[in-house]
């Protein structure tokens, strides 16, 4: 099982991180990518069960990470799960449309994001 964690913040990485090792999962079992551009090579150059990336990131953004992934390459199918402060209905229609299997709005705590890892990983 392998997770990419992807936000600008490296505050909300490491909180992420903490929170996924809370679940059980061990270090080596994350990458960290800190935009959509590191986070869309790692992706051509590893395998990952999930992806949990933020909105809002300079140079690439969440949401077009999001459809470069559904689009091509090796995780199409690959549940992502979005968690950001954008929490407005409209942005998470967006999210689901582009291809988001759950959403996540900042600020979250390891119980809602067990329940969510645990909803799509099923
Ligand atoms: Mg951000």
């Amino acid at each position: 099982m392998k997770i990419l964690i992807v936000d600008d913040s490296s505050t909300m990485r490491r909180i992420i991180g903490n929170v996924v090792m809370q679940l059980g999962y061990k270090k080596d079992q994350f990458d960290e990518a800190e935009d959509g551009v590191k986070a869309w090579k790692l992706l051509n150059e590893s395998k990952y069960d999930i992806i949990l990336t933020d909105w809002n990131m300079p140079n690439m953004n969440g949401l077009e990470l999001v459809k470069n992934i559904r689009k091509e390459g090796g995780h199409i199918k690959t549940p992502i799960i979005m968690i950001t402060t954008e929490g407005g209905k409209t942005e998470v229609i967006t999210a689901l449309k582009a291809g988001v299997n759950n959403y996540i709005v900042k600020p979250f705590n390891a119980t809602i994001l067990k329940e969510k890892l645990d909803g799509v990983l099923k």
